[in-house]
């Protein structure tokens, strides 16, 4: 393969980035890099229906926060622009034109209302349904005289008749269609826009797209882009279909089945390298166990051949698993960026807070290696800053009975005695205090610990007492001796 290797990813701006668009981008981009390839970025604006205002800005920013940056494309520039087909109208003309001129192609002045008739005629007799072609052998004359009256048209494609369509699909081997099931579809539409099938064949070529990785939901366009290639005389790129994506209970990923947006997982506290991770296992493996495995070592490993045409499940259980991995190496900078803000606007931090202040540092450290999300850092924090006023009811039950109160009340004597608050002091303390009452450890440490966090869980029991200091601690202690009673 001595061709240069180019990739594009081209969404149409119709709404939000969500993970399957983004995993269609990841594996673009990982081919590229492993191979010393081009990645382009072209925007499929061609719809002016569905179009959505400032789609392409979360485009980009969805990709950019991921880490996907393109080499060529808006923004970036490139010698194959522009890289938004609204902006090469005319380059579509042109090419369509050429297709009128071969005979490859044909004016259709056929009426909505017509085409509509046609297709419920078609619905009735239970036939498939498609354009019945009317227009395709209409006389100069006819045309001519159509043309002169002003009347709307499309062009239509030529499909050949009787035609075995094959091509290779890189994951998913050799693939056949009969051109005969195939409809005269559409290349430019009445206002002069080109269907998603003509842009994307022209761009395609003009951009000298090596190989086209895409959702499976194409698979079904690609014969027809094929004979598009072969009428103009152009050599078709390779083509690999990537699986699709199931959502956690089987079906189709969708909107409310977890096809959340990529700024949805931004939001909901994931990192963009646990992310990238993540998704560069829905439908490709390293072939061995491992699965984390950062930008640079997913690159290294990344083969087309090892993409599997199965189906895989977007399993977000594991994605929080693979977030918190990366959470607990990530530095204390770049989480402390994330969670300072939230923890001013909550007013729990002034809002001249240090982001070094060793305080604030100390509590990263101590939650990121147990969150799964940065937003455990936001919300399940407060008790760093304020005292709880309410207390996690199952826990109540379990460790605020008579029994427990009497020995805070024996902890609360024993801390007031103490001076030295660090932790291994602490443990030590506690050992004892266990010793001379006769009571197992945990029966201190469980209600001490909903009485200072007011929640069952968290870090290691001594760490949270040092770090809260003496005087918190044994304010909270009393308070909760007083809600017991
Ligand atoms: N514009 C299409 C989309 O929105 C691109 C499909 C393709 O990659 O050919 O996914």
């Amino acid at each position: 393969m001595d061709k240069k290797i180019r990739v594009r990813f081209a969404p149409s701006p119709t709404g939000y980035l969500h993970v399957g668009g983004a995993r269609s981008a990841l594996f673009n981009y990982l081919f590229a890099k492993k191979t010393g390839g081009t990645f382009i970025l072209r925007i499929e604006d061609t719809d002016q229906n569905r179009f959505v205002e400032n789609a392409c800005k979360e485009i980009y920013d969805s990709l950019k926060w991921m880490g996907l940056d393109w080499d060529e494309g808006p923004e970036m520039g490139g010698s194959f622009g522009p890289y938004v087909q609204s902006e090469r109208l005319d380059i579509y003309k042109k090419y369509a034109q050429e297709l009128l001129d071969k005979g490859h192609a044909y004016r259709c002045f056929c009426t909505p209302e017509r085409i509509a008739a046609v297709r419920e005629a078609q619905e009735k007799a239970k036939q498939p349904a498609g354009y019945d072609k009317s227009c395709r052998n209409l006389s100069k004359e006819q045309i001519q005289e159509n043309l002169d009256k002003g009347m709307p048209y499309v062009i239509r494609f030529r499909i050949p008749a009787g035609r075995v369509v094959a091509f290779n699909d890189r994951i998913r081997g050799n693939i056949e269609y009969s051109s005969d099931i195939l409809d005269d579809l559409v290349l430019i539409k009445t206002d002069g826009f080109p269907t998603y099938h003509m842009a994307n064949v022209v761009d395609d070529h003009l951009m000298e797209i090596s190989h086209v990785l895409r959702g499976d939901e194409w698979i079904a366009s690609t014969p027809r882009h094929v004979l598009i290639y072969e009428a103009f005389g152009w050599e078709p790129p390779e083509f690999a279909h990537l699986p699709v994506i199931l959502s956690p209970d089987g079906g189709k990923l969708s909107k409310r089945k977890g096809a959340a947006s990529v700024m949805d997982y931004k939001r909901g506290g994931f990192l963009p390298d646990a992310l990238f991770n993540f998704l560069a296992f829905l439908g490709w493996s390293p072939g061995d166990d491992r699965e984390k495995m950062p930008k640079a070592e997913l690159i290294d490993a990344f083969s087309l051949d090892q993409v599997s045409p199965k189906a895989s499940v977007l399993d977000e259980k594991k994605l929080e698993w693979m977030n918190g991995l990366y959470m607990a190496e990530c530095s204390t900078d770049v989480i402390m960026n994330e969670v300072l803000p939230v923890w001013i606007e909550k007013g729990w931090v002034n809002a001249t807070a240090s982001s070094s202040d060793p305080r604030l540092v100390s509590i990263v450290d101590i939650m990121k290696i147990r969150a799964k999300r940065l937003t455990d850092l936001a919300d399940n924090t407060f008790y760093f800053f304020v005292d709880p006023v309410e207390y996690e009811e199952k826990a109540v039950r379990k460790n605020f009975t008579p029994a427990s109160k009497v020995l805070l009340e024996t902890i609360h004597r024993e801390l007031t005695a103490v001076n030295d608050f660090s932790h291994e002091s602490l443990e030590a303390l506690y050992r004892t205090i266990a010793e001379k009452t006769g009571v197992s450890s945990g029966q201190l440490i469980h209600p001490t610990r909903l009485s200072i966090s007011g929640v069952s869980f968290g870090p290691g029991l001594f760490e949270l007492m040092e770090l809260f200091g003496k005087e918190t601690v044994l304010r909270r202690i009393e308070n909760a001796i007083k809600k017991i009673a």
